[in-house]
């Protein structure tokens, strides 16, 4: 290979369509992520977190050849050892992969699944769209009474209400099984086939090898032409029929106001019967901000594609960084000051080498302490110290550092006093419990 010089000067950028997740932004993660874990927790699921890299098949079998994931959306490469693998697109094929693999599917049934982490899809980024995004992912194998679809989608409604999200709206479809949507992929293909020519090139595409798709695109040009299609409910078979039914009226029970979208199919091969999206009440018509909030369905027929006996499993995800989107948006958070916390402010090669030694002392403790190491006076550090909003700051300058003393500052009221160095411990607990 030819070696390229690199001038000094160039920068290097991180990888078209992927971001760094920002310290001002953590805070945002955070609470998404630990109120995830709570709920999950309430609703009696356990973690698991597969890896990120799996085999190429696993998407190719489950998820299906004709979706946009498998046909352009996958990084997929070739290790050194000559296997074909990929970063995972999604989640519930992986977690179904493990559920098998690993023996969770002799656990008693229901077995419930969640798991964070990263997708990744090789999709033009747009803004607010990502190559490498992070997902909450929610499954749950081993029953197939509609009860369950009623409850997971319940458990999306609480994680988004937890969070504050309003606005927003639950569309129902169902797609019913390999067995009815024969006949309505029939009836659906002949009725697109009238309209070939006016379609978009990638509904052309779909219409041979995934008419369903079609009935997702969110091209302008093909939208009168999916409002006028044949509905996949009118031709559901008595089962199917009767698990959508039920499930609605599960729904009711619940209070969960839904929708029913005859377009809602969710592309991928795997999901039968019901369907689901949480749907932003869009006011700005921004294409990030009208993308749904969490999404899933049922997904009966995986285990078994996988090798495993027939599972009956229902699931959904919801993407981490459209939730942050939406709280910035709508409840920004404030980064709250840490508690009680000292800061350390020195000067001179001496003060510096006793404050060091102090600083060790309290973090053994386990007490929040801060300090600027470096040439500033003792007002550009109590400076520092105001805007960390310590409550206590610790001054030893030249004099102290020769006294053995040091100066305690109380940072709300400005009052300061010298203390002798081991009698510090005792005044700055003392003072702390004041606050
Ligand atoms: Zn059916
Ligand atoms: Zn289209």
């Amino acid at each position: 290979m030819a070696k390229r010089k690199r001038g000094p000067k160039e920068k290097i950028t991180s990888l078209k369509g992927m971001h760094d997740i920002l310290p001002q932004d953590q805070i945002y993660w955070d609470k998404i992520k630990e109120s995830v874990k709570k709920m999950a927790d309430n609703f009696g699921y356990q973690r698991i977190d597969p890896p990120i890299l799996e085999k190429a098949v696993l998407f190719e079998r489950t998820v299906g050849d004709g979706t946009d994931i498998v046909e352009k959306e996958m990084y997929t490469f070739y290790t050194k050892g000559k296997e074909r693998v990929v970063l995972r697109p999604e989640f519930t094929a992986s977690i179904a992969r493990s559920y098998l693999e690993q023996g969770l599917s002799r656990w008693p049934k229901p077995v419930k699944l969640y798991s964070i982490g990263s997708v990744f899809r090789h999709e033009n980024p747009q803004a607010g769209r990502y190559r490498e995004h992070h997902q909450i992912d929610f499954e749950v194998f081993g029953r197939k009474d509609p009860l369950l679809d009623a409850q997971v989608i319940l458990l999306a409604d609480i994680i988004l209400q937890k969070l504050g999200i309003k606005n927003y709206h639950l569309a129902v479809n169902s797609i019913g099984c390999p067995k009815c949507r024969k006949a309505y992929l029939r009836t659906l293909t002949n009725y697109l086939k009238q309209y070939r020519t006016k379609l978009c090139s990638d509904c052309k595409r779909r219409l041979v090898k995934n008419p369903l798709r079609v009935l997702d695109c969110k091209q302008e040009k093909c939208q009168p032409y999916i409002e006028g299609a044949p509905q996949i409910i009118n031709s559901l078979c008595e089962n199917c029929h009767d698990h959508f039914k039920a499930m609605l009226e599960y729904l009711d029970e619940l209070e969960l106001q839904y929708v029913i979208d005859p377009s809602l199919v969710r592309g991928l091969d795997y999901y039968n019967r019901t369907v689901f999206e949480f749907v932003p009440d869009s006011d700005s018509g921004d294409k990030i901000l009208s993308a749904s909030l969490a999404g899933g369905g049922r997904y009966d027929g995986l285990v078994r594609q996988l090798g495993g006996k027939k599972t009956p499993a229902v699931g959904f995800g919801m993407g981490i960084e459209r939730l942050v989107e939406e709280l910035k948006r709508k409840h920004p958070l404030r980064k709250k000051a840490k508690k009680n916390l000292i800061f350390l402010i020195q000067l001179g090669e001496m003060g510096k080498k006793k404050s060091l030694r102090l600083l060790k002392e309290f973090q053994r403790l386990g007490m929040p302490i801060t300090e600027s190491f470096g040439k500033g006076s003792i007002k550009s550090q109590l400076k520092i110290a105001n805007k960390v909003e310590a409550k206590v700051a610790l001054i030893i300058g030249q004099k102290e550092a020769l006294d053995n003393t040091v100066i305690i500052r109380d940072m709300e009221v400005g009052f300061q006093e010298t203390v002798a160095e081991e009698k510090v411990m005792e005044k700055l607990k003392k003072m702390l419990k004041q606050k």
